[in-house]
Order: structure tokens, then C-alpha cells, then sequence
């Protein structure tokens, strides 16, 4: 047996042995309903149970968000790892020995750059924290610490450092301790702690910068932010982006404050480093800081995980303003809610907390307002609501609007920021006020979501009932169905249908399970979470009933399509003056009509 086949095989056992309704159970409380259990979702905040387990299949689904799959994807979504983690993680729970999987040449050589980089950071925060600390050479940025309020137990809880400066230390002060404790050159190279020098040689990328050592979800470090000391430019620098380091993903002080976020289920998101850690000195370590980015939709999705609200704590500054604006979809799309609180001009939450203290903070972030509504708000104050000004807000709204990639969700903000100004909702899809915005590449938009969400009303009665009795598509397949639907979409969905049909004791999820694309997903979702259709007898009557009626109606089709087929027939022989032609496509005529028992001539 080879070691692949063994791990394929240890996989099919855990799975064999994993009981998904165990295993969920242990995380959520579930309840049994009917064959399934229910519970509120873990992977959305909720508060009506839309999370449901489903034993016999062994898969798990949520009606409001739309997280499903097994046990292995419950394991990784839930406690944040790959594969091979969470499959070494319920083989230990249930006893199983794993074989040990080998690793091509480039998997473990890839492995042993992340090892070695996470070394090498380690090593540099070393170097850096007891230059500060310890050294003559800490002094300076010992003393301007200290002019700004962080207590000596601060910089150790963060583990701050100090890169100093070159007139005193040389320009390769950490390449040289680092590679005195015999790491290579190169891998300074590669962490990005080093430059290379015009005439050889290396040179340190952070100097005369007071660091905050970055870590991971593990407490790793991966990375460095640098405040420069005193004036200079720039004022803060990070470390680029590396196999271990990702600014889009990563935020500051989320791995140290993750205990405090997940109590109190709110984050608050500051610009600046000195400011996460003045709020934190205060007493608030709720939060954490992007790394001189706009928070992205990682961001957003990572803090997720720990929290239902997100406060925003901005200065005063357009800059703010703008990255707030272009943060709203990522809050719509992870269903979390965004929130602004503005500090009082002049003010940043570093020099507010230090001035007002922690119970202002404490009332600013009560005192929150929405995203969406702080942004309108904002707009209205620069353009006002008079028409012109209305024309302007809309302008500005669009680039938003079209940010969002949902459909869905470029109606809401359409809908909700349409009834705030008073405007007609086609005021935002109309190209007059000025050029709309072209829809980004990943905009599943039109091409995707009208098939299904624009089926005629007999096509959406069909998908209706097969949706939730999959068992009946065989016989309306035998009689034709496939030729009287148009949309593709909805053929799409009669084969993966018709494939569970025979199979699947009624469970209407099991399209889910399905390789569906994400609109149309969320069209099942959205129709699964209304009750079963019924047919027109009203609600005395049963699946075969509407079958029946179903039945007729694909039998009509067909035969007004064959009729339709022999007219044009029919009169393409008649221009060719084909009279033996037309005698005989009459006569068929004639009988199709005697046995549909047509009076009419
Ligand atoms: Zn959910």
C-alpha cells in the first residue's frame, strides 16, 4: 500500500467514525427536528436557528448564510485550519492513527522557508525589543515612548522595539546580529528585514523606527509596522508582504486582543499603532489596527470570526471618510454589522483618550452610527439636498453601489439610499447624472442571476415543485420536460434534480450538496427557506396532484410546439409548391387533432 492510498484510506476512515452531529454538537446546541437537527449557526450571528445537521447525509447547512458541507469542512471553517489540521484533529478525537504524509520536494521546501522565516522574525523582534530595553542606543526612543504615555509594561506586553539609527549603530545593525547568530543573508533577503546594497552587501530596511512586531493567529511574528522617531519620511513603514506576512489579511493587535474582542462580540478598528495602543493602555483592548490599508474584505471576514459589530473610530479627515465608504460591502457581504464613531476635530483616539479619558471613548463608540447612514449623512452636509446636490450624493454612491458583488446587495443600498433622498431608485442605474462605474470583473451580475430569479411563472412553479420533490422529474423528463423548458438555467437544475431524484428520500437541501454556482445557491437558499409549494386545489392537496397538473401542462407544451414545428413546415412546402408535401403535413395535421379530440376543422 502506498502512503497516498493509506492517507486516503485513513480519511475514509475518520469519516466512517466521525458522527457530524457529535462533532457540531460540541460547538453549537442542537435540537432535533423531525430527521435533522437545528441549532444558530456558528458562522453568522443570528438569532433564530437557521443551522441545520443532517445525520443520515452527514452534512450540515445553513439556510442564512449558506455555510455547508461535512465534518472536515465543519472542523476547517470552524476552528480556522486546512485540511491535513483537521483531519489530524478528529482522527486523534476518535482514535485513529494517521499515516504520516509525505511531502513533495517544493511542499517541504516551501515548509521550511515558513519555519525559517518565522525563526528569523523571531530572532529580529529579539534584537529590536532589547536594543530598546537594554541598550544606549534605546535611550531616545525609550524617552519619546515615554512622552507619549506607554508604561514600560506596555512595551514588553507588545513586545515594542527599536531599530536605531545608522549614524550610531551602522546601517547594517540587525543584518549583523542576525547573521552573527548564523542566519543567511539571503533569508534576511527574503523576510524583507534587509536590503540589498547598490555595491553588495545588505542593509537594514527599519532604521530609527520604534516596531511593533506583528503576529499571527498562532502568536507568531510575521511581520513589522515602524514608527519613525521624530519627524521623517515616511512616518510609518511596514514589512513588505511575504510567505508569511499578507497585510490584506493581517490587522495589528488582533492576535493579543482576540480573548477581549470575542467577550465583549465588538472591535473597535483605529488607523494608527500608537492609537490601538493608547485605547489598550486605557483599559479598551477591543482593538486592533490595519496595517496602513483600508480595512479589505479579509479584513472584514477575519473579525468575523470573533465579533457581530465593528466600530470604526476615525479622526475627523476625508481620508477616513473615503476608506469607511469603500469598506460597506465587505460588511454587507460577512452580514456583520459596520458602525462609525467620529472623533471631535483635532482629535486622533490616541490624543482623545489621553485628554478625555477611557469613559468618552466609551461614549463615542456607543454613540455609533451605521456605515451606510454616517456616509449618507456625510454627503448631505457636503452637497446638500437640493436637486443638483441629490445628483452629486447619487454620483458618488454609485462607485459603492457597484462595489458590492452580490446583486442583492446593490438592490438594498439602491433601495435604502434611494428612500433616504427621496429619489427614484432608476436615479442610480440611469447613466444622465454622469458615467456609471463599470461592475467589477467578479460580478456575477445579470449573466448568472437572471436565468433563475427571471423563469416564467409556469417555470417557476416547475422548479418549485421539483425543488421539493425531486423524486417526480423522472416521469416529467419521460414526457418531454426538457424540451419545453427555455431557460438554461432552470435545464441545469432538472439534471442535477433529476440525478438526485431516485436517490434522495425528499430532503429539499440536497440540491445544496450539488456543484451549484453561488447565485444560484443563494436562489435555493432563498426559495427552500419559503413553504413547500401547493398546487392550485389549494392546501388540501398533495405532490401528485400537482404532478398531474404538471404533467398536462408539459403535455400541451409539446404539442404546441409540434404544431408550431408543422405550421412552418407546412408553408415552407407550400412556397416550394411541394403539393404532394403539403397533402401529407396536412393529413398529420388532422390526426394530431382527432386525437386530442379537437372539433375544429
Ligand atoms: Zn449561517
Amino acid at each position: 500500500m502506498t502512503l497516498f492510498s493509506a492517507q486516503e484510506a485513513a480519511k475514509a476512515t475518520v469519516k466512517e467514525a466521525a458522527d457530524i452531529v457529535e462533532v457540531i454538537g460540541e460547538h453549537v446546541a442542537l435540537k432535533k427536528t423531525g430527521t435533522r437537527y437545528t441549532g444558530l449557526c456558528p458562522f453568522h450571528g443570528e438569532k433564530t436557528p437557521s443551522f441545520s445537521v443532517n445525520p443520515q447525509g452527514q452534512f450540515y447547512y445553513c439556510f442564512g448564510c449558506g455555510a455547508s458541507g461535512d465534518v472536515f469542512s465543519f472542523v476547517m471553517q470552524f476552528h480556522h485550519l486546512d485540511f491535513p489540521e483537521a483531519l489530524k484533529q478528529l482522527a486523534a478525537k476518535y482514535r485513529i492513527e494517521l499515516p504520516e504524509r509525505q511531502l513533495s520536494e517544493a511542499e517541504q521546501a516551501r515548509l521550511r522557508l515558513r519555519e525559517q522565516l518565522y525563526a528569523v522574525h523571531e530572532a529580529a523582534a529579539q534584537c529590536y525589543e532589547q536594543t530598546l530595553v537594554d541598550t544606549r542606543l534605546g535611550a531616545q526612543a525609550r524617552e519619546y515612548l515615554r512622552q507619549r504615555g506607554v508604561p514600560d509594561e506596555a512595551i514588553s506586553h507588545y513586545r515594542l522595539g527599536f531599530a536605531p539609527d545608522p549614524a550610531a549603530a551602522g546601517w547594517d545593525y540587525l543584518a549583523r546580529n542576525l547573521c552573527g547568530q548564523g542566519f543567511a543573508a539571503e533569508l534576511l533577503l527574503q523576510a524583507g528585514l534587509v536590503l540589498s546594497g547598490k555595491r553588495g552587501g545588505h542593509y537594514d530596511r527599519f532604521r530609527s523606527r520604534v516596531l511593533f512586531p506583528l503576529e499571527d493567529m498562532s502568536g507568531r511574528i510575521t511581520a513589522f509596522g515602524g514608527r519613525i522617531l521624530g519627524e521623517g519620511q515616511p512616518k510609518y513603514m511596514n514589512s513588505p508582504e511575504s510567505l508569511i506576512f499578507s497585510k490584506s489579511r493581517q490587522l495589528f493587535g488582533l492576535y493579543p486582543h482576540r480573548e477581549a474582542i470575542r467577550t465583549t462580540r465588538r472591535v473597535l478598528v483605529v488607523e494608527g499603532n500608537f492609537d490601538l495602543l493608547l485605547l489598550a493602555v486605557h483599559g479598551i483592548d477591543n482593538v486592533v489596527a490595519p496595517l496602513g490599508t483600508a480595512l479589505s474584505r479579509e479584513h472584514v471576514h477575519s473579525l468575523k470570526k470573533y465579533c457581530d459589530e465593528v466600530v470604526l473610530l476615525f479622526d475627523a479627515d476625508a481620508a477616513g471618510l473615503k476608506a469607511a465608504m469603500r469598506s460597506i460591502p465587505f460588511f454587507l457581504e460577512e452580514a456583520l454589522d459596520g458602525l462609525v464613531a467620529l472623533l471631535p476635530k483635532g482629535h486622533d483616539p490616541d490624543s482623545f483618550v489621553r485628554e478625555q479619558g477611557r469613559t468618552a471613548i466609551d461614549s463615542l463608540v456607543d454613540g455609533a452610527l451605521p456605515l451606510a447612514e454616517f456616509v449618507l449623512g456625510n454627503l448631505i452636509g457636503e452637497h446638500g439636498l437640493t436637486l443638483d446636490g441629490k445628483g452629486r450624493i447619487v454620483e458618488e454612491l454609485k462607485p459603492l453601489i457597484q462595489a458590492a458583488t452580490k446583486r442583492e446587495q446593490r438592490e438594498l443600498m439602491v433601495s435604502h439610499f434611494a428612500a433616504k433622498l427621496g429619489v427614484s431608485a432608476s436615479y442610480f442605474n440611469s447613466g444622465k447624472t454622469g458615467p456609471v462605474p463599470s461592475a467589477p470583473p467578479t460580478d456575477p451580475g445579470p449573466t448568472t442571476v437572471a436565468p433563475l430569479q427571471t423563469l416564467g411563472r409556469q417555470e417557476k412553479q416547475l422548479f418549485d415543485f421539483l425543488l421539493f420533490w425531486p423524486e417526480y422529474c423522472g416521469p416529467l423528463q419521460e414526457a418531454g420536460l426538457i424540451e419545453v423548458v427555455r431557460s438554461p438555467a432552470l435545464r441545469r437544475m432538472l439534471e442535477l434534480m433529476e440525478a438526485h431524484g431516485a436517490a434522495t428520500a425528499s430532503q429539499p437541501e440536497y440540491l445544496l450538496a450539488a456543484p451549484l454556482e453561488p447565485e444560484e445557491r443563494a436562489y435555493v437558499i432563498a426559495r427552500l427557506m419559503q413553504p413547500a409549494p401547493l398546487a392550485a386545489g389549494g392546501p388540501d392537496t398533495t405532490p401528485q396532484l400537482m404532478f398531474d397538473q404538471l404533467l398536462v401542462w408539459v403535455r400541451q407544451q409539446r404539442q404546441r410546439q409540434n404544431a408550431a414545428s408543422l405550421q412552418q413546415q407546412l408553408q415552407e412546402a407550400e412556397q416550394a409548391g411541394d403539393n404532394k408535401r403539403v397533402w401529407e403535413l396536412l393529413r398529420i395535421k388532422q390526426q394530431g387533432k382527432k386525437q386530442r379530440g379537437d372539433p375544429s376543422p
